[in-house]
């Protein structure tokens, strides 16, 4: 079966092309102009819309009502479709700091679910947010399961599962450099979290295997004046090594958009990554939500602890995350893009198969307009859904 797409504004690496691409099985076969449509069995008439690849994001707990540490196959799917409708094609779900023994058994469910793949999204894999934090920066991660990353307290919670591409762990805290030392020499991703870290530990860190930030301004020490003299934080630290990669939370209001714009012109769309942190309650009306333990509220589109001491995750989703970089941070779409497909996936290195309109690359792909709403979604040459 052959599917062209054509009359489409399609998102390249660095520009939009006026064209569309050609689609047999799984892969994308052909990226043509305007103008120079090949044959197909279907064809799609885009009608101007955007042609982007699906968007990945390396950083989810939950959606429509349900969290991936609930440990259950039915709710590990429902999290799956709930960010697919809004673009996200592939993910790591992420977990959140627990007992041990939670934490293990929805380790094991994301694999058990990812080995039965078959169609519809995909899960690339584990994100071990937790438990392994500065206390003082917990953020809505429970304080009562923080512990340091030695062997005895990895083991329980890493034994058993070979799926796990990324680990968030400040960098500060005991054990920390010589865990991340041994995790990224196995390909793991390692991300700098939940952190107090002065500048030189944020360096020590990189030397030693982190290379990325997690969610950058949100759970992390900033810039300080202890004594009139002014100290960096864990968030500039990771802004100024070159060596690191910066998550952010786009949802708008985890940072603001003149951060927003000010992470973009450090780093550029290469070492950026959007993800949602979305827990349960994404796609979901507004109420009162659990997150692990803790009471959460959402109103005003934000999810916060009841308490009102921090933000509990977000309620963000893929089209939300781009539309906030393009609209907000007012960056060129095909850069907004970028930090939600190419660059996550070479993140955790699966650009090789995703992550952008390439020929050869599985056809995962989005349909969406002017307001990133999305119109059209492709999975591994599947329709998955058509709202055109
Ligand atoms: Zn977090």
């Amino acid at each position: 079966m052959k599917t062209v797409f054509k009359n489409a504004k399609v998102i390249l690496q660095n520009r939009v092309l006026y064209g569309g691409i050609r689609v047999e099985g799984s892969r994308i076969t052909e990226v043509f102009e305007s103008g120079a449509e090949p044959e197909g069995d279907r064809v799609i008439d885009c009608n101007n819309l955007y042609l982007s690849p699906g968007f990945i994001d390396l950083h989810v707990h939950g959606g429509g009502g349900a969290d991936f540490m609930d440990g259950t196959k039915e709710s590990v799917e429902t999290v799956l479709h709930t960010h697919a409708r809004h673009g996200t094609t592939s993910m790591l779900p992420t977990t959140l700091s627990s007992s041990k023994e939670k934490v293990a058994q929805a380790l094991l469910t994301i694999e058990q679910v990812q080995r039965s793949w078959t169609s519809g999204p995909r899960i690339l894999g584990a994100h071990v947010e937790g438990n392994f934090f500065s206390p003082v920066q917990a953020g809505a991660q429970d304080p009562e399961y923080i512990f340091p990353p030695t062997k005895e307290n990895t083991k329980r919670i890493l034994t058993g599962v070979s799926n796990i591409r990324r680990i968030s762990c400040a960098p500060e805290v005991e054990h920390a450099l010589a865990f991340a030392r041994e995790m990224s020499g196995k390909g793991i991703l390692m991300s700098a979290a939940h952190t107090d870290a002065s500048y030189d530990e944020m360096e020590q860190g990189a030397e030693n295997g982190f290379s990325h930030m997690t969610h950058l301004f949100n759970g992390c020490s900033i810039v300080h004046s202890p004594n009139y003299y002014c100290r960096a934080g864990a968030a500039e630290s990771a802004l100024v090594l070159d060596n690191m990669a910066v998550e952010l939370i786009a949802d708008g209001r985890h940072v603001p958009k003149e951060l927003l714009k000010l992470v973009y012109r450090m780093k550029g769309a290469e070492r950026i990554n959007l993800c949602t942190d979305a827990m349960c309650a994404a796609d979901m009306p507004e109420g009162e939500y659990k997150l692990g333990a803790l009471d959460v509220v959402i109103q005003d589109k934000v999810a916060v602890l009841k308490d009102g001491t921090s933000f509990a995750g977000s309620i963000c989703t893929g089209d939300r995350a781009v539309r906030t970089m393009y609209q907000n941070a007012e960056v060129p779409i095909y850069e907004a893009v970028k930090m939600m497909t190419a660059t996550p996936a070479k993140l955790i290195r699966v650009y090789e198969e995703l992550g952008s309109i390439t020929v050869g690359k599985y056809a995962d792909l989005n349909l969406f307009d002017e307001e990133v709403r999305i119109r059209y979604t492709m999975i591994n040459g599947e329709e998955y859904q058509n709202n055109l």
